[in-house]
């Protein structure tokens, strides 16, 4: 009677979709658990950048209810994205998380919802517009062609004229022919995209609401049983705990302790001859109905008069209690093998560690703790074995759910992965950057404020709300504390330039040598002045247009185990260290459109704003302001698929932002070092200090197909162990199993 564990891919994987063969990409992350009959999901997140992502994220999940609990590793959309549509499918049960991630998940998906809202509006005002113009230009386009033809009837030529005099005031060909040509180039390029997709309300601010009530908070490396301890004493062990246990139906032998075997066989006998009595009382009471007129057995809605006998209720059949009388014996538990079979749940543990990935990101370790059936006797007569010896009678099975992992070698702000500190039986080990290889962050760090030196105008940086926007406010932050020198030299060459100009100002006759010459200091020191504050950081201003960005910085700063980190986020201690707020949040569509102001337009601003893909949020109004200016600049600090706008502006190619057609004029620039995954040498580094069972299993999940020279390389490496570890390469809805 072997226990397995099911573990089923439902998302995060790249690769094609089985069932509808799309391409789905390596969003979606879903793992579905079954531990004996408990059920649970790790991660429910939202598909993104792929083609049929809106199908795949409106797919109901069936029987959502008969899940027994959920995970969430971290705040990112694509791991939390579909929780709010699990709970308005009828999932009701406990959503364990850290509070970090608990925090900012709810203030994640409460964004989406405003952006989904807004996209939705926005996109039926246009296509309201665009179908209208549409329709004209067709009408006329079609109607202009017949006149022109000259092939008409005079009756359908009259008709014709008439309907276009009432809608352009005129029916003439000389007037019409500007309006034509105008019309035939506008179907031209908008006989593809002249409506766009509506985009579909997943769920709304309530299912969200819903969502956070059933988050349950554990720490990092704190412990909490999910599944009640079911322990096996021997006084536990009776009859009904056997037979419901379902232990007749193995074919395995069961070892008893004596006393436990004396008193389970007395039990079993005197129930078999209790059974074997109510199967034949029965009988007669069938045969006593039947004499009253009474076939069957009756239901309650049958309001029969006449006085019917019940039957007895046979719990367990014959062939049960037979069955169990073959398999239970009196023996005793004689080697380690013996643990391979027959398993009891006892309990189920769960326990976050950190992942290094972004705050509050966490991997999972479910452990089952399992006890032998047929190691009952050395648990309950521990005198048999050797005298001061107890026999292990509990197995624990270890899995690892790894979520995203953050880097080891240049960690972000938000640390790096902790190694496990437990033997694993699986681990399900995220392979995004398999087969690539990250820049150094330091490298990273200096083209970066390369890049903002060398800009004359605006700096738009695209950046996740959700710590990548504040890892770039404190990189700032930072370098501009390096600089405060700079701020010294500028204070004084402020004060220099305002003596001399009293000076200056003093002198009466200005013919002087002595005033020409302070003339000339006047404006060489005024020239380093501009050049100054025009090439160093310490000056900048930094604006962050994002609601989502302001409401998670918000969330860290007032943490009590991180806000430390990003103490030089608030503004008084900016105050205090530069002498100004150096960051301003904005909110408004006031303050947007400010920025872009006529005498404002050129000014050197870095303008922090999400999404970091720039498929939503504030960004597109800054993209379409900032796209077609050649003087600004934008820095990419993330990754961005292909089929994003992100992906798409850094190969030059248009956009459409709300409907309009932008070509990227400004100037690009992608850097690459900020990931806040593994890249592949860092997956091996990771593996390298985790230990397996022997037998273990490793799943490789997200990347794509480079995976498998990744998993030859793991085999290769694992292979020094003797252990025998299989790695697995799994596609999505693939189906494994885990030995208890
Ligand atoms: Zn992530």
């Amino acid at each position: 009677m072997s226990k397995f564990v099911s573990i089923k891919y439902l998302g995060g994987i790249e690769g094609e979709d089985k069932e509808s063969k799309n391409f789905t990409s390596l969003t979606g992350s879903a793992t579905l658990v079954e531990i004996d009959d408990f059920l649970g999901i790790i991660d429910y997140g939202m598909f993104q950048g792929g083609k049929n992502d809106d199908e795949k994220n409106s797919e109901v999940f069936e029987n959502a209810e008969d899940l027994d609990f959920a995970v969430l590793t971290h705040a990112h959309l694509d791991h939390c994205g579909r929780f709010p549509l699990l709970v308005k499918n009828g999932f009701s049960g406990p959503i364990y998380t850290t509070k970090l991630t608990g925090l900012q998940a709810r203030e994640m998906l409460l964004d989406y919802v405003r952006i989904m809202k807004s996209e939705i509006k926005k996109s039926k005002k246009f296509n309201k517009k665009s179908s209208k113009k549409f329709k004209d230009a067709k009408f006329l386009v079609e109607n202009y062609e017949k006149l022109v033809k000259n092939s008409l009837s005079r009756e359908d030529r009259e008709e014709i004229k008439r309907k276009l005099s009432k809608k352009f005031s005129d029916s003439s060909i000389d007037f019409l022919k500007d309006l034509y040509e105008e019309a035939k180039e506008y179907l031209s390029k908008n006989e593809q995209i002249s409506l766009r997709n509506q985009p579909n309300l997943l769920f709304d601010e309530s299912d969200v609401e819903k969502t956070f009530s059933l988050f349950k908070f554990i720490d990092n490396s704190n412990e909490l049983t999910i599944k009640e301890n079911i322990s096996f004493n021997s006084s536990d062990i009776t009859l009904d705990r056997l037979l419901s246990a379902g232990i007749q139906s193995s074919d395995e032998k069961i070892s008893l302790p004596i006393s436990v075997y004396n008193k389970i066989k007395s039990e079993l006998e005197e129930r078999i001859i209790n059974t074997k009595r109510a199967i034949e009382e029965n009988e007669n009471i069938k045969k006593r109905n039947e004499e009253k007129g009474i076939y069957g057995i009756l239901t309650d809605e049958e309001d029969f008069e006449i006085d019917i006998e019940n039957y007895y209720d046979i719990p367990h059949s014959l062939e049960e209690l037979y069955a169990l009388k073959r398999i239970i014996e009196v023996g005793f538990f004689e080697n380690e093998e013996d643990f391979e079979d027959s398993n009891f749940i006892k309990s189920i543990k769960l326990r976050f560690f950190d992942a290094g990935h972004i705050e509050g990101s966490s991997q999972v370790l479910l452990t089952i703790i399992s006890q032998n059936s047929k190691n009952i006797s050395s648990i309950l007569d521990e005198n048999s074995l050797i005298p001061g010896f107890r026999k292990k009678t509990e197995n624990f099975t270890n899995l690892l759910f790894s979520g995203d992992l953050g880097r080891i070698n240049n960690p972000n702000t938000s640390g790096k992965p902790v190694n496990i500190p437990y033997s694993l039986d699986y681990a399900q080990i995220e392979s995004t950057y398999a087969g690539r290889f990250h820049s150094p962050r330091q490298e990273a760090e200096k083209r970066f404020f390369e890049e903002l030196e060398k800009s004359e105008g605006k700096v738009l940086i695209p950046a996740f709300s959700i710590q990548r926007t504040q890892e770039v406010l404190l990189m700032i932050l930072n370098e501009m504390k390096k600089n405060l020198g700079d701020l010294k030299i500028y204070k004084e060459l402020k004060a220099k330039l305002k003596k001399l100009k009293k000076v200056y100002e003093s002198i009466q006759d200005k013919n002087t040598p002595r005033a020409e010459s302070i003339y000339k200091t006047i404006s060489f020191l005024e020239k380093d002045i501009f050049e100054l504050k025009k090439s160093s950081i310490i000056f900048q201003d930094i604006i962050v247009d994002s609601p989502l960005s302001i409401k998670i910085t918000s969330i860290y700063k007032n943490d009590q185990n991180i806000g430390k980190k990003y103490d030089l986020l608030n503004p008084e201690k900016q105050t205090q260290i530069f002498g100004r707020e150096v960051i301003k949040f904005i909110s408004s569509k006031k303050e947007q459109s400010k920025i872009y102001d006529e005498n404002r337009k050129s000014r050197k601003e870095i303008i922090v704003s999400s999404s970091g893909m720039c498929e939503g949020g504030s960004i597109l109004f800054h993209l379409s302001n900032i796209l077609h200016d050649k003087s600004a600049k934008i820095v990419f600090v993330g990754y961005c698929p292909g089929t994003t706008n992100g992906g798409k502006i850094k190969s030059g190619e248009k956009i459409f932002i709300d409907g309009v057609l932008h070509e990227v004029s400004c100037q690009i620039s992608d850097l690459e070092g900020f990931s806040a995954h593994l890249d592949e040498s860092e997956i091996l580094d990771y593996l390298s200090n985790t230990r397996f069972k022997r037998g273990a299993k490793l799943s490789l999940t997200h990347g794509g197909e480079s995976r498998s020279s990744l998993a030859e390389k793991i085999s290769k490496q694992v292979d020094d162990t003797r252990k025998k570890i299989s790695v697995i390469i799994p596609n999505l809805y693939d189906e494994i199993k885990i030995k208890i």
